[in-house]
């Protein structure tokens, strides 16, 4: 493949498709995303689907769709199954530098030797019998049937990097087993398409979960082992439940879709993600330059980010309640609604979700009738009488109110409440000033009659 000419630096979320991604994929996916795009650098989208078994088209689809709601569509999307040469030429060039070696040990037999290991007190490593093999007893194991999986011999040496969340780490790649990079049937595990890749596009910084740090010293001896430069690493903690519990793509544990479905904010969702488990209180953003404005890997706590479901609603209110019209507007229009910025700014702070600017909608805009009260008809009425001629401004309704006080001796609750109940047929809502003149004269003075207006 040749290298696409992406700004640097480059960031990668590399999900393997066998599943819904939830709020802990999507931390790693903003994370990589914002800061891509405060350093105006690149994020890329890859699809690690070599597991042909378990990975469908439709979970790729639905992680591009749940980026996209997110704010956060890829600058390029890749698929590991397409690159399959470039993989097996990367094993040929490992072999050929004698780093990668035939063995044919069985499951079982493997088990066996790591039990033998731990009853006499040592590290279940593997103990590389099979770099010992000569052609002839490869041959004969070969005619057994045998076919070989491929192990990278690692270099057993201190690998050091700084990570961007947990500071300096180094580790013994000798305390480890030489890693199966090619399985008996020829497929490839994780570990090197996933460093083919990042040398491929170019990658210059790997954010993923901590899941993964048990990874970073055998990829820093492959990334040199096949020439490229090593990227920066970063490994932030992972979001569980309040139970504990960790989170589950397979159990389909908070999924982007279903919070999507539930009508929580796509930017509400982002600013959990990103801001749990951070030094960072958890609050709304304006939007996701804000949020991009914050995210800070040392920030990022080692402890694991303790993600309570029933905060999200909360969240998805104050995020409405400070949501700019420019943004709102699209999706206003999408759903019918007219009524411009003076609507959105009269109902905003009334929203818990964003569907609910409908039900405000037709009550500003379409005939209906009120609710009225036999003691309050004499007083609704003759507030109609006082209403202002058009054209209504902000002075409209302060005028208004203080002429409908002074004629009918009413105050507080006995005032406000059956007007409001008359004109939105609601208990509660959004301040009447505002909506008064977006309802218009004609309307309200039908109403306050007790017409269907
Ligand atoms: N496919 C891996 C995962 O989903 C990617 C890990 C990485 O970012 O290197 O966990």
């Amino acid at each position: 493949m040749s290298r696409p000419a992406l700004p640097r630096p480059v960031f990668r979320f590399a999900p393997s498709p066998t599943g819904l991604i939830h709020v802990g994929n999507a931390r790693t996916a903003l994370l990589n995303a914002l800061l891509a795009r405060r350093a105006g650098g690149s994020f890329i989208l890859r699809f690690d689907d070599t597991d042909a078994a378990r990975s469908r088209t439709e979970y790729a689809d639905a992680i591009a769709a749940d980026l996209a709601w997110l704010g956060i569509p890829p600058d390029l999307t890749v698929r590991q199954s397409d690159r399959l040469a470039d993989y097996g030429a990367a094993a040929e060039r490992l072999k050929a530098a004698g780093r990668l070696y035939p063995a044919y040990e069985t499951e079982e037999e493997l088990e066996l030797k790591r039990r033998l290991q731990r009853a006499r007190g040592l590290p279940p490593v593997y103990d590389r019998a099979a770099l010992a093999l000569t052609d002839a007893d490869r041959a004969r194991l070969e005619a057994e049937g045998r076919a070989p999986h491929w192990r990278f011999r690692l270099a057993h040496r201190i690998v050091t990097w700084d990570d961007g969340v947990r500071g300096p780490q180094h580790v013994d790649t000798a305390n480890l087993s030489d890693p199966v990079l090619v399985r008996a049937d020829g497929s490839y595990l994780y570990t090197l398409p996933s460093v083919v890749d990042d040398i491929a596009l170019g990658v210059t910084d790997v954010v993923r979960g901590e899941d993964h740090v048990t990874n970073t010293a055998v990829q820093i001896e492959l990334f040199e082992a096949l020439g490229g430069p090593v990227p920066r690493f970063a490994h932030h903690n992972l979001i569980i439940l309040p139970s504990g519990e960790g989170l589950s793509k397979r159990l389909g544990h908070l999924s982007v879709s279903a919070l999507r479905e539930a009508g929580e904010e796509p930017l509400a969702v982002a600013a959990a993600a990103v801001l749990v488990g951070t030094s960072h209180a958890v609050e709304a953003v304006e939007s996701l330059e804000a949020l991009m404005e914050k995210v800070a890997l040392p920030a990022i706590s080692r402890a694991p980010a303790r993600f309570d479901p029933e905060d999200l609603s909360l969240l998805t209110a104050r995020t409405l309640h400070m949501m700019p019209y420019a943004a709102a507007a699209p999706r206003l229009e999408a759903l019918g609604i007219g009524g411009g910025a003076a609507f959105w700014s009269a109902v905003r702070g009334n929203l818990s979700r964003f569907a609910e600017a409908q039900e405000w909608w037709q009550v500003a805009a379409t005939p209906r009738a009120g609710l009225l009260a036999e003691e309050d008809r004499a007083f609704l009425a003759e507030a109609a009488t006082l209403l202002p001629a058009e054209p209504w401004d902000g002075a409209t309704y302060p005028a208004w109110i203080k002429a409908v006080k002074a004629a009918s001796g009413r105050a507080g609750k006995a005032l406000f409440h059956p007007l409001r109940r008359a004109l939105t047929g609601r208990d509660t809502g959004p301040e009447l000033a505002a909506l008064l003149r977006l309802m218009g004269r004609a309307r309200v003075a039908g109403r306050l009659g007790g017409a269907e207006a």
